[in-house]
Parts: structure tokens; C-alpha cells; sequence
């Protein structure tokens, strides 16, 4: 099949692709260039009722749609997405801005994972059953829930898109699904993938638009049972605000401000290399990047000195070149946020050890949104820059004495998603991966994922998670059936 990108995208509803009721459409434009890609559609609840009506006529045939059926049609989406991957993967970074070998090594392969792990996965999911002696016995099913609704942010678009309709469907809902504003095109394109794999019509639907108009007609639509949203922790509370008294399911995936914490026995090469990864990669717009990097006092000026000159080596520029290590930040309303964030450290007492500015691009990327890696030291635990999510390549740097004062620093964030713990010690490592508030801890590694793993976070950073089978028993409802084995008394 060819892949290719209209100037106009549509809705993907009961089918067919088709325009919004209301024939409004907005730009979208590649951060990288400033270039127009396409419009994009500027849904409203009539567009929400039209692909809940689809949803709702497709669901009594896909919810009883034999597993082996299922698992065929998700997981020929697997490979479709798999052997798109080089138009994919352009198609992601132009939208986003990120570095074309990023979307072509982790963005698109991980789509394609997502749809085959709960294709699969499906084949393998069972209820548990608990007999009472000879009284009864209890089985418990687990029903698909109906129409459900799947939001997803910006940075790692596909990926993201995909890491929840994958589940949502596999076990047997139809989904009405929107992908963020900014970064519609990869989604547009997983519709015509839907299609060409023979996913029936109405499954799975998806709207382009915004949160005001699209998003929040899909959160308080009273027909779509559950919500699993990927976003900021503002957006957050105001689908929890709406969906809560509807009593609806919602998975809520949200900010991070996450810790690595260094110690002097770690395995020093690694440490540097993934911590480099793990401050900037994807420009630092990765809801699991370490933040706020935490070093043991006798190593700080060490590495300091390593760290600065390492980022400084980083290129920052067009996304398309193979030397490119940062590409472009998502939009001109986050690169005016990102850079207001580091006037604001500066304006707390913040030292900018290296960047705290744009940068300039050239050629084709002459208006590109670039920014420097930006490295801060000299501020303490609770000002806004350690508390408030900057979601771009800014991080900072704080010491500590010893184990207590690192937790102490690390779990007084409002927000409790992702730490990392670089140590070689195993009873330290164990000992405090127990004690820190974040609902992922990585020792010694970053972003290594097991798909089967819980994925979410603590307090700030959402309610729910997601992966495995935690995402596919959200996805459903559980119904216990007790049959009494003669009689009970
Ligand atoms: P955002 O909250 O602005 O938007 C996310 C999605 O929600 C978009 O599709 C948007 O249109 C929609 N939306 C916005 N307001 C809505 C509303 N009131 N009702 C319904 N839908 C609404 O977030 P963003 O700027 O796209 O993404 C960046 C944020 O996402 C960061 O805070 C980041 O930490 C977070 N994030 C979290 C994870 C995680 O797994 N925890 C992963 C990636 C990103």
C-alpha cells in the first residue's frame, strides 16, 4: 500500500472517511520548518454523536467477533504499520519535529508493538474463578464495555494513539479516539491503515480537533462509558471534573517532573550516556525524562563538568539530518512556555550552565523552533522550576549528602510518574526504589520497557494503569457469576 498525506485530513467515522458538520479546519504546520502540512478538521459534538452512532452500531458484532478473528485483523494493523515504517516515520517527525532517527528507531516500531502485544494478548486473556468447597462456585467475566474514549498528546504521537486503542479494541470495545491537534498525521494515517487491514467499520473511529470543541464533547458524551486519556495534569482535572459524577472508568496519564539520582558507585560511562537520553531525548518532551538530576556532593563538580560538555555536544537542528541529535520543539505556544520557564530559573537564582536560549536554524529550518539543551544549577528543592513541569530540554542540578536527603529531594515533587536510580549498591537500589512516590523506578536504565509492566504514576501524574493486563482489564467490565452447587444452606 501507499501511504500518503492529503492537504486536507478527514474524520475516519463508521468507515468512511468524511469532513466535520460544521466544515471547520485549522493549520498544521511542521515545527520544524513552519511549513504548512495539511488543515485539519475542527470537530464538534456532531461529530462526536456521528462516531459514537458508528460505534454503537458496530458493537454487538465486534464485541462477540471470535478471539482468533480479533487477534488477526489487530495484528495484520501490526504489520502494516511495520512495513510503512519508513513513510511512517517521516510523515511523525514532519508533524512533530523530532529527529527522523527517533521516529524511525522508537515512534513507529513501538506503534506496531503496541498493536501486536494485545493482538496477541488477547488470546491470553482469562477471568479468574474462587470455589467455595462444595457451596458454589464464582467465575468472573470480563465484558468489553461498550464505546470507549481514547486521548492522546502530542509528543510521541502514534505511539501513544496506539498504546491505548490497541488494548481498548483488542478486548472487544468500539473506540472513538482523538489524537492531539498538533500532531494529527500519523492517526490520520492509522485510519487508512484500518481500513486496508479489514478492521469492520464503526470500531474504531477517529475525530481530529481540539480539546475545547472535540476532546471534552468525547469526555462528557454519556454514551462512552470510559475515558483513558494521555495529557497534562490541567486537562486531567478537567476530564476528571466531567467524567467522575458520570461515574464513567477514566485512566489518566499526566505530568512528571521526575528525579535521577546519581551516586558515586554507579557504572560511570552508562550513567552518562543514558542520562544524556534521558534529560534531552525527544528535546526533553517525554512525559519519563529525568528533570531534575540529583548527584551525590562528592561527585556534583565531577560530573558537572562531564554532563555540560557532553549536552553541549548535542545537535540541535534540522530533524531530517542524520547528525541531528534535537529537533525542533512542538509548537510556538510551548517553545514561548519553554523559554519563559528559563527566564524564570534565572529570575529564582538559577545558573545557566549551558543554553537557556533559541537557536537559530538554517536552510529549510530557517523558522524552526529550536532550543538549546539547558543546564541550571544553583537552585533548591521547591521553587517553580523543581515543582513545575517544563516539558522541554531544561533540566537542573542539585546535590545531595546521602540516601535520606536524595528521597527527601525526590519525593517532595507534586508529582510522582518516573525515577531513576544510578547505583551499584543493590540493598541502596532496592531500599529506595521502595520509598520513592513514582509509580516507575528504573535502576540503572531508562525507558527500558516491558510491555507487560504497570505504567503510570503517583499523585500529579494520574490515577490508573496502563500496559499489560492492567490495560486491558480497565478496558472491560467485571461481572461475578456465583452458582450454587445444591443446596446452600
Ligand atoms: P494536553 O493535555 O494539552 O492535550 C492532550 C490531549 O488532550 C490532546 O489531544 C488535547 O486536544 C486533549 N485535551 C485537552 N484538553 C482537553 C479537555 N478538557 N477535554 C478533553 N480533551 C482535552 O497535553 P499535551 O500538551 O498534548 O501533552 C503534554 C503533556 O502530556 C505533558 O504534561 C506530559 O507530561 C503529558 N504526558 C504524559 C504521559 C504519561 O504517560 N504520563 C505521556 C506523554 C505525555
Amino acid at each position: 500500500m501507499h501511504l500518503e498525506l492529503p492537504n486536507r485530513l478527514a474524520n475516519f467515522i463508521g468507515g468512511n472517511f468524511i469532513a466535520p458538520t460544521q466544515q471547520q479546519y485549522f493549520d498544521n504546520c511542521n515545527p520544524a520548518t513552519g511549513d504548512v502540512l495539511c488543515a485539519v478538521p475542527d470537530s464538534t459534538e456532531e461529530d462526536v454523536q456521528l462516531a459514537v452512532t458508528a460505534a454503537q452500531q458496530a458493537f454487538p458484532a465486534w464485541s462477540t467477533t471470535p478471539a482468533e478473528q480479533r487477534f488477526k485483523v489487530l495484528n495484520k494493523i501490526a504489520e502494516l504499520l511495520e512495513s510503512n515504517l519508513d513513510a511512517l516515520a517521516l510523515v511523525e517527525t514532519n508533524d512533530n519535529g523530532k529527529p527522523l532517527s527517533l521516529s524511525t528507531r522508537v515512534d513507529i516500531p513501538r506503534a506496531a508493538s503496541n498493536f501486536r502485544f494485545f493482538a496477541t494478548g488477547l488470546l491470553h486473556f482469562a477471568s479468574e474463578s474462587h470455589s467455595m468447597e462444595d457451596k458454589a462456585i464464582n467465575y468472573t467475566l470480563r465484558q468489553p464495555i461498550g464505546v470507549v474514549g481514547c486521548i492522546s498528546p502530542w509528543n510521541l504521537p502514534l505511539y501513544l494513539f496506539t498504546w491505548k486503542i490497541a488494548p481498548a479494541l483488542a478486548v472487544g470495545n468500539c473506540v472513538i479516539a482523538k489524537p492531539s491537534e498538533v500532531t494529527p498525521n500519523t492517526a490520520y494515517l492509522l485510519s487508512v491503515i484500518c481500513k486496508e487491514a479489514g478492521l469492520p467499520d464503526g470500531v474504531l473511529n477517529i475525530l481530529h480537533g481540539g480539546g475545547q470543541h472535540c476532546g471534552s464533547a468525547i469526555v462528557a458524551h454519556p454514551a462512552i462509558k470510559a475515558i483513558s486519556f494521555t495529557g497534562s495534569t490541567r486537562a486531567g482535572k478537567e476530564i476528571a471534573a466531567v467524567a467522575a459524577p458520570m461515574f464513567k472508568k477514566i485512566s489518566l496519564e499526566l505530568g512528571g517532573k521526575n528525579p535521577a539520582i546519581i551516586f558515586p558507585d554507579c557504572d560511570w560511562d552508562t550513567m552518562l550516556n543514558t542520562v544524556i537520553q534521558s534529560s534531552f531525548a525527544n528535546q526533553g518532551q517525554i512525559c519519563l525524562c529525568g528533570s531534575r538530576i540529583l548527584i551525590h556532593a562528592s561527585i556534583y563538580e565531577k560530573f558537572k563538568k562531564a554532563f555540560v560538555e557532553r549536552a553541549a555536544a548535542l545537535t540541535v537542528g534540522d530533524p531530517l539530518e542524520k547528525t541531528s541529535k534535537q529537533g525542533a520543539i512542538i509548537s510556538k505556544m510551548h517553545f514561548d512556555k519553554v523559554l519563559h520557564c528559563i527566564e524564570q530559573a534565572k529570575a529564582e537564582g538559577g545558573t545557566i550552565l549551558l543554553g537557556g536560549h533559541a537557536i537559530k536554524g538554517s536552510g529549510r529550518c530557517e523558522n524552526g523552533l529550536f532550543i538549546a539543551p539547558t543546564i541550571i544549577e544553583g537552585l533548591g528543592p521547591h521553587c517553580k522550576t523543581n515543582m513545575e513541569e517544563i516539558f522541554g530540554p531544561v533540566v537542573t542540578l542539585q546535590a545531595f549528602d546521602d540516601e535520606a536527603d536524595a528521597l527527601a529531594k525526590a519525593n517532595c515533587s507534586d508529582y510522582g510518574l518516573a525515577a531513576t536510580i544510578w547505583t551499584q549498591d543493590l540493598t541502596r537500589a532496592h531500599t529506595m526504589a521502595a520509598q520513592i512516590h513514582n509509580g516507575i523506578v528504573w535502576v540503572n536504565c531508562w525507558l527500558l520497557r516491558d510491555l507487560r509492566t504497570p505504567f503510570g504514576g503517583f499523585n500529579n501524574s494520574g490515577i490508573g494503569r496502563e500496559g499489560g493486563w492492567e490495560a486491558m482489564k480497565f478496558f472491560t467490565e467485571q461481572k461475578n457469576i456465583c452458582i450454587a452447587l445444591g443446596t446452600t444452606h
